[in-house]
């Protein structure tokens, strides 16, 4: 399925995607996280009512992220072997890093960036992203890919002035609205294989980055199960991968965000996840 949560008025709904149709599955689950937590058996009483539920044409709701406050966002840092390769600082890692976007900074498909007065760096970063659906600590690398919900992408939106100022790339990652999410979740019996997956990112329409996670340095399973060694991962979690070659910083000349620019970030199966740069 393809799940997303979907707002009509002011209230939140869990849905899933046929098509160009939203089937609202609120009678299943209230929210995208009582549907992680709830598991197969949940899954399945969606698919049942899926059968009879009310229907949204898609243009006529607004999408929200999939899960509009995550406990936790994390990333891994250079994970593609051409992103480690347009970088002329960065090293070939040994073992994957992480950093953290905080929940303050996710926005939904749609929904405008704000542009910050500090920075004149305003980069994107086409990103993979597994949801956990399991509570996961520490676990082996063969045990986590059944821990794993689904697939959806994040916008790794970062102030590159403010990110390389200092060691600490918090800040620069961090601005609201820095982490879009959506479309949508496509649950793991749709994306068998998410090392094989094509990303793309357009600005304005240009193609910037074309990429696929088959060029992952280090394999989700082994992400997660680092990850898993430090923190609890919890349902609803997200877990992105790392960025392909052809972000703006590394572009010749630079290419960098400005009010008005519409960025796309696509990928196989998950869709394109659209927002706009507001001053
Ligand atoms: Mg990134």
């Amino acid at each position: 399925m393809k799940l997303v949560t979907f707002s009509i008025g002011s209230a939140a709904h869990v849905g899933c995607l046929v098509g160009e149709v939203v089937v609202d599955l609120t009678s299943a689950a209230p929210t995208m996280k009582t549907l992680i937590e709830g598991g197969a058996p949940l899954l399945a009483k969606a698919g049942e009512v899926l059968k009879s539920a009310p229907r949204f044409p898609l243009n006529s709701i607004r999408l929200l992220a999939p899960i509009p406050n995550p406990s936790k966002v994390l990333c891994c840092g250079i994970n593609y072997r051409s992103h480690a390769e347009e970088n002329p600082n960065a090293v070939m890692p040994s073992e994957p890093f992480f950093f953290a976007k905080l929940p303050s900074s996710v926005i939904g498909p749609d929904d405008p960036i704000p542009y910050p007065p500090r920075t004149a760096q305003l980069d994107y970063e086409v990103e993979f992203a597994a949801v956990i659906g399991k509570q996961l600590r520490r676990a082996q690398e063969e045990d986590v890919m059944s821990a794993v919900f689904g697939y959806t992408l994040l916008n790794d939106v970062s102030a590159r002035d403010v990110q390389f100022k200092d060691n600490q790339i918090t800040l620069g990652k961090n601005f609201d609205g820095f982490a879009p999410i959506g479309p949508c979740i496509v649950t793991t019996d749709e994306l068998s294989r998410p090392d094989a997956i094509g990303l793309r990112t357009r600005l304005n329409g240009r193609l910037l980055q074309n990429g696929s996670t088959s060029d992952w340095l280090f394999s989700l399973p082994r992400i997660i199960a680092s990850l898993s060694q430090v923190m609890t991962l919890q349902p609803g979690d997200i877990v992105t991968t790392g960025t392909p070659a052809g972000v703006g910083f590394f572009q010749k000349p630079q290419v960098f965000m400005h009010p008005g620019d519409v960025i796309e970030i696509e990928g196989d199966v998950i869709g394109t996840l659209r927002n706009t740069i507001a001053a």
